[in-house]
């Protein structure tokens, strides 16, 4: 489509407001024109924070020598025709505003040439006066080079921070930028230093190791799940991985990097007990769905969008994003060499936005592929390299032996990318309704089969030692344990630490949540305990009444300072029913008004404590049979607080203390 200009009315119906505010946001700018002219490979480099110089080359389609000055006007885009399709945008950009924004405020000289070409075409402009085209030989795509920013604008420009600063959210944008376009090749210079260099394989775990660098890429759970007519798609660090603020969050909705407090929420929520509280999980994660239910046009900055249905989307999301932690137990471990990324450089990161790290690995949860997925279904929704949506399809069956009816399947699924090929995005709802029952969650206790040949010993799982015939020998050898806290084994090629502790706590926590839920969660005691307490803790006990019996306590006030126990928490020992208890109301005061669920979950988890503490020695056959339980449950491989329950050092990682390898 030419650029034109916008009719009055569609100029009216979009979201007005401040484009340039900072380098960072001309670099979104300008990234987001190249993606959309379909560039493959992406050159973003800065002076000083992008204050006095800042450049952008693609090799993208370029623009035709006669729409270059079009470009420049107000309004002037090719991507939106009338103010209908703003409901239905499927390009970064559809306002036709930065370039001329931009101009207004810098010295900017665009430099371009299309396809087809023979020359291109230079456009110079300063302040938005004096523009100048004239013809120049360049190569195929797209340079813009932005300087001295506010240069006729002082007051704006005392606004900006430090060029470091200004850097930094410079690099934070092209950052996400890589990880939302793993095939697009990015390189990212600051002050003649190499930043971030991606290689454009279409490898998100690539993306993901030229901005968090290798630890980070290769200890993140990867999450693909369609439902409702929604797909989320992407990688999600829990546990060690884990930051301190909401920054690490990245969220790409149909391809569109934005802050998104909706799936905030939703990540958090199914990430809680993997992640130590205060601390938030990080991600890259795509959420793909029909243009036409998400409002693109809402923010200046198209920072933000609106969802029409925003309770049910995240309902759902949520849903989707706990299948990301299915299957994972305490004890599985991925094999080393299924995480292991393998870029093929390695660049300089100047801004790690991960702090120094150990050099060991949390345990990796993820079940090798073909244990988890019956169907590994890929659908490419969003291709916005292309005008349309661009629907892909692919499904992979791995397991045809077993599977009877997967033919039908997957003829009906060809018929369905066909069609869907044909229509656009039209049919991707019902796509995802057909292909739910593929990808939903495994019923609980179904067995995980563990029948293909793999280097690594196995685990047995209690289910699976029925499917086996030949029940396969302890994957592990038993080293001993260190400072009386931390069990030492020998698997396969790594030494796992499990605290023992963490352990203990997390099996007992999964066993009580089962009795509460199945209404066995008390336990009545021989005679009834009664303890003392002050006026203050009463309080709390009245207070806290429902969510202390819903857990198993049957408690009343008994006098004025006493309180009489008749029964206790399912796992709790008389012997440690005083200590725990007064610990409980201790954390309830310190939950002021939280919701019912809230304390309900605080009084569960302090149940949970106690018994193995850290300290305690432990038999060999006491070490066997939390081992054991270890690996029969399904637990996540964390304690209820979020703490890592073990850690692994790799033999690699060993060779490499030890400077037998590099
Ligand atoms: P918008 O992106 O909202 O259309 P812009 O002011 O950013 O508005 O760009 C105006 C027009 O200039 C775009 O619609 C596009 O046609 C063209 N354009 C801008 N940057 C590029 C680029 N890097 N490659 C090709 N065309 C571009
Ligand atoms: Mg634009």
């Amino acid at each position: 489509m030419p650029i034109r200009i916008l009719d009055a009315a569609t100029i009216g119906r979009i979201a007005a407001g401040e484009v340039v505010e900072r380098p960072a946001s001309v670099v979104k700018e300008l990234l987001e024109n190249s993606l959309d002219a379909g560039a493959t490979s992406l050159t973003v480099e800065i002076k000083d924070g992008g204050i006095s110089y800042l450049r952008v080359t693609d090799n993208g389609s370029g623009i035709e020598p006669g729409q270059v000055r079009l470009a420049f006007e107000n309004h002037a885009t090719s991507k939106l025709m009338d103010a209908e399709q703003l409901s239905d945008i499927r390009t970064l950009g559809f306002r036709g505003e930065a370039l001329p924004s931009i101009a207004a405020v810098s010295r900017v000289e665009m430099t371009t040439r299309a396809a087809r070409q023979d020359t291109g075409v230079r456009l110079t402009v300063e302040g938005g006066e004096n523009l100048r085209v004239r013809e120049v030989g360049c190569p195929e795509g797209t340079t813009v080079v932005m300087r001295d920013l506010f240069f006729n604008l002082p007051v704006r420009k005392t606004f900006l921070k430090k060029p470091q600063y200004e850097a930094a959210l410079v690099s934070d944008t092209v950052g996400r930028m890589i990880m939302g376009n793993p095939k697009v090749s990015f390189r990212f210079i600051s002050n003649d230093r190499v930043v971030y260099h991606s290689f454009g394989d279409g490898e998100l775990r690539h993306a993901i190791f030229a901005v968090y660098g290798r630890e980070t890429a290769e200890n993140l759970v990867e999450i693909d799940s369609y439902q409702g007519g929604m797909r989320i798609f992407g990688m999600i660090g829990i546990g060690e991985q884990a930051k301190s603020t909401r920054a690490h969050e990245a969220f790409f909705i149909n391809g569109r990097s934005v802050r998104c407090p909706m799936l905030s929420q939703a990540l958090e929520s199914a990430c809680r007990e993997r992640v130590t509280i205060g601390m938030y999980p990080m991600c890259a994660l795509n959420l793909v769905l029909p243009p036409t239910s998400v409002d693109v046009n809402v923010h200046p900055n198209k920072l933000e969008v609106r969802f029409r249905d925003e309770a049910a989307t995240r309902l759902t999301a949520e849903a989707m994003l706990r299948t990301a932690f299915e299957g994972e137990g305490m004890l599985r471990r991925t094999p080393e060499r299924q995480a292991e990324v393998r870029p093929v450089r390695t660049v300089e990161v100047v801004e790690p936005p991960v702090a120094e790290q150990q050099q060991i690995n949390l345990i990796q949860t993820e079940v090798p592929d073909k244990q988890t997925e019956v169907e590994i279904i890929q659908t490419e929704a969003f291709n916005i390299q292309t005008e349309a949506f661009n629907i892909q399809t692919e499904v992979v069956n791995n397991n045809s032996d077993s599977l009877g009816p997967e033919e039908s399947l997957q003829s009906l699924l060809d018929a369905e990318r066909k069609k869907l090929r044909l229509a656009g995005l039209a049919g991707a709802a019902a796509l995802h309704e057909r292909l739910l029952p593929v990808t939903a969650p495994r019923p609980a206790g179904e067995e995980i089969p563990q029948t293909e040949p793999v280097a690594e010993p196995k685990i047995q799982s209690a289910t699976g030692a029925q499917a086996a015939p030949n029940p396969a020998p302890a994957p592990y050898r038993v080293i001993g344990t260190l400072f009386h806290t931390y069990i030492l084994l020998e698997w396969s090629d790594a030494l796992l630490m499990i605290d023992q502790h963490a352990a203990h706590e997390r099996l007992r926590y999964e066993q009580l949540s089962k009795a509460v839920q199945e209404g066995a969660a008390s336990q009545r005691l021989l005679a009834p305990e009664i303890l003392r307490v002050t006026a203050r803790e009463m309080a709390l006990v009245e207070e806290n009444m429902d969510a202390l019996s819903a857990v198993g306590y049957d408690i009343s006030p008994f006098g004025e300072r006493d309180v009489q126990i008749r029964a206790v928490p399912h796992i709790l020992g008389r012997a440690e029913l005083k200590p725990r208890f007064m610990e409980t109301i201790e954390a309830l005061a310190g939950m002021g008004s939280a919701a019912l669920e809230a304390r309900r979950e605080e009084i569960l988890q302090r149940a949970c404590k106690g018994a193995v503490k850290a300290g305690d020695a432990l038999s060999d056959s006491e070490i066997k049979s939390l081992l054991r339980q270890m690996q029969d449950s399904g637990a996540p491989p964390t304690c209820p607080h979020g703490r890592p329950v073990a850690r692994t050092l790799t033999r690699r990682e060993i060779e490499r203390m030890f400077k037998r390898i590099q």
